[in-house]
């Protein structure tokens, strides 16, 4: 059981609404651990504690009003949920801006009728009760006044149907991938959405748990798959630039994303951006798997497409020609094999096609590489 600190002074909601935004304003600049571990220090609270109010402030589930919903309308802050133990859960900004906090049910009375009177097709009839949760749907803003009665709505033009807004950040990823290895892509892709609906991929954030990096990550695979590269391109980089920072550059995480943005480059036509990306794949796999492994070899040889793609072709007819003699010492027989040494001919032939005039022989394979071949195939 963590320890949790006992107030010296009872708590007030500011209190908790301040430690919770200078905890997570330090977040945006590390990560969540360091700035829940600094904050406690500063303000002398346990972890634990600070750990909760944050917790509770980001939280999907059990939230009266979904999180990003409500901003307060005199000092234009996020609000955020708050709860002290003996009193009722309110809403105030973080920071604290003066103003008094607003009682969170009557807060969550008011949205859920406000989307049931001006949108009820966006909350499914047997979730009548949780129709606050679907508000985000159709309200992308709600700016609170002086009382939970005076309150100004921004409706959105483009109203979307959400997927499980209630479902935490994790249980939303494991059903997204359960639904996208059933077949299901666009139900996986709806959920993931309405998991990202406050985020904008395109500024300078980043996620502030795994599991929503990795939403992001899933999302841009799916987009890909399904023919649109540019709808994946955002959030393929925001994944890998969140989980390059949550998990480490080199983590497999890390790496998972990057091979999406990569592919991702490559099909919406950035071939030097993709190049960049391949190389710093063909990099992490190398020290993680080894030089001859086969996503290193598959990396090695995905940059020669690239780099063909981008006209430098003797480059990358020398770079697949080495990642398939390394392929075929290493993984003879393999089903790629084959597959590469395609590739290669069908370059050379556009080569000869398109008159290049290229040297002879540019695309030999290295000395040491044509000697384990030999070796390989002189062995019985
Ligand atoms: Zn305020
Ligand atoms: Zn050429």
């Amino acid at each position: 059981m963590p320890s949790r600190t006992s107030p010296a002074t009872p708590w007030t909601p500011a209190f908790v609404a301040d430690a919770v935004a200078a905890t997570l304003k330090r977040a945006a600049e590390h990560d969540l651990h360091h700035a829940i571990t600094e904050v406690a220090r500063e303000r002398g609270l346990s972890q634990a504690t600070i750990e909760e109010w944050v917790a509770r402030a980001r939280a999907v589930p059990a939230a009266p009003v979904p999180p990003g919903l409500v901003t307060c309308h005199d000092c234009d802050h996020p609000m955020i949920l708050v709860q002290l133990p003996k009193c009722p859960p309110v809403y105030l900004c973080m920071p604290a801006c003066g103003r008094a906090p607003v009682p969170a049910q009557s807060l969550r009375d008011a949205v859920a009728r406000a989307v049931l009177h001006r949108a009820p097709h966006l909350v499914p009839k047997d979730k009548i009760d949780a129709a606050a949760a679907y508000a985000p749907g159709g309200i992308h803003r709600v700016a609170v006044g002086a009382s939970p009665k005076d309150l100004h709505f921004t409706w959105r033009s483009d109203p979307r149907q959400l997927v499980g807004p209630r479902m935490s950040p994790a249980q939303r990823l494991n059903y997204a991938r359960a639904r996208a290895n059933h077949g299901d892509r666009a139900r996986a892709i709806e959920v993931l959405h309405t998991g990202l609906l406050h985020t904008d991929p395109t500024d300078d954030s980043s996620a502030l748990d795994v599991a929503t990096a990795n939403s992001a990550a899933l999302l841009a695979e799916l987009a890909l798959a399904d023919g649109d590269p540019n709808a994946a391109l955002p959030w393929a980089g925001w994944a890998h630039r969140s989980l390059r920072r949550l998990r480490g550059a080199t983590s497999p995480e890390a790496t998972a994303a990057l091979k999406v943005l990569a592919a991702a480059y490559r099909r919406t036509g950035n071939l030097p951006e993709a190049a960049n990306c391949y190389r710093d794949l063909i990099r992490h796999h190398t020290s993680a798997d080894g030089p001859r492994a086969l996503p290193t070899l598959a990396a090695q040889a995905t940059l020669a497409l690239v780099l063909y793609q981008d006209g430098h072709c003797a480059q990358a007819r020398q770079l697949l020609a080495r990642a398939a003699a390394e392929h075929r010492a290493a993984h003879p027989g393999h089903r790629d094999g084959p597959r590469l040494r395609q590739e290669l001919n069908r370059m050379r032939a556009t080569c000869v096609d398109q008159r290049h005039g290229h040297p002879a022989r540019i695309d030999d394979p290295p000395h040491d590489i044509a000697a384990a071949l030999t070796k390989e195939s002189s062995t019985p």
